[in-house]
């Protein structure tokens, strides 16, 4: 009597193209009132000023053109 018990240990070949992509660039979340959020260093101001664009080396052109011609540039821009 021959058993042939054989058992396939064929474990699954996945997880080899698990490709993990951070991708956390989500603004626009809990501003505090009256501030809008710088989207280059992440933080708020009352606005975002040619000077502070500046500390990033762009201008308010290059930020709009970065991030969207109609980003607002103070709170109460907002269309
Ligand atoms: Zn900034």
């Amino acid at each position: 009597m021959i058993i042939e018990e054989e058992i396939d240990t064929e474990d699954t070949r996945e997880a080899e193209n698990a490709v993990e992509e951070d991708e956390e660039t989500e603004a626009d979340e809990d501003a505090p009132e009256g501030m809008i959020q710088c989207l280059v260093c992440g933080e708020y101001y009352q606005a975002i000023t040619e000077p502070h664009l500046q500390t990033h080396d762009m201008t308010i052109q290059e930020y709009r053109e970065e991030y969207g011609e109609d980003m607002p540039l103070r709170p109460d821009d907002k269309a």
